[in-house]
């Protein structure tokens, strides 16, 4: 997606050359009308949804935006809880994340996740895949149907999108960084 390379070109920076910061448009502040296309372009390339799943925080905005373009179809996000006690009214997975170098448990209410549903699921970043395949292992646990992924970043020098297509899944993601060298993006 142009618009979305040419703003990660022109404004993010890179922390020693493996995190990527776009604090002022992607995880902390929202540029709106980018979000808004960023929905659009997932919307048209995923078609027969029921839900949209996602991972607190950061993917809930792309999420939400993509189903005002999908018949508003519900966005179901995952939680990251601190407890190991998650209950047998959840689905539940073990995650580890890259930014915080921290595992976590996520869990999905069974009441929200169906054998009829048919899931999208969306994310900001697509590193070594840690949050997608947990996201994964949710939608299976339910017996759902997966129709794709949808990221909008993916560090392409990480292995995420291998483990994700090995399971036979699609991956469709808006801007794709080769690689990272003195802390400046390759695309
Ligand atoms: P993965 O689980 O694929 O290794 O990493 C994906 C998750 O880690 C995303 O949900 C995202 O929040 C975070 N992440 C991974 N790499 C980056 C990065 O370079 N920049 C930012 N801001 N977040 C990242």
């Amino acid at each position: 997606m142009k618009k979305l390379i040419d703003k990660i070109q022109k404004e993010a920076t890179v922390i020693d050359n493996r995190v990527i910061k776009v604090d002022h448009f992607i995880n902390h502040m929202l540029d709106t009308k980018l979000l808004n296309e960023i929905g659009k372009e997932f919307a048209e390339t995923f078609s027969d949804v029921t839900k949209i799943l996602t991972i607190e925080t950061s993917g809930i905005a792309f999420s939400v935006a993509t189903a005002f373009h999908l018949n508003n179809v519900p966005v179901v996000f995952a939680k990251k809880q601190k407890s190991l006690v998650t209950g047998k009214t959840n689905y539940s997975t073990k995650v580890h994340s890259f930014t915080k170098n921290t595992e976590s448990i996520v869990t999905v209410s069974k009441n929200f996740i169906s054998e009829d549903d048919k899931i999208l699921i969306i994310d900001d970043f697509l590193a070594y895949g840690n949050a997608a395949t947990g996201l994964i292992d949710l939608v299976e646990q339910a017996n759902a149907t997966l129709v794709g992924l949808g990221i909008v970043i993916e560090k392409a020098f990480q292995d995420g999108r291998k483990r994700i297509e090995k399971k036979g899944y699609k991956v469709h993601t808006l801007a794709r960084i080769k690689k990272i060298k003195n802390n400046k993006l390759f695309f």
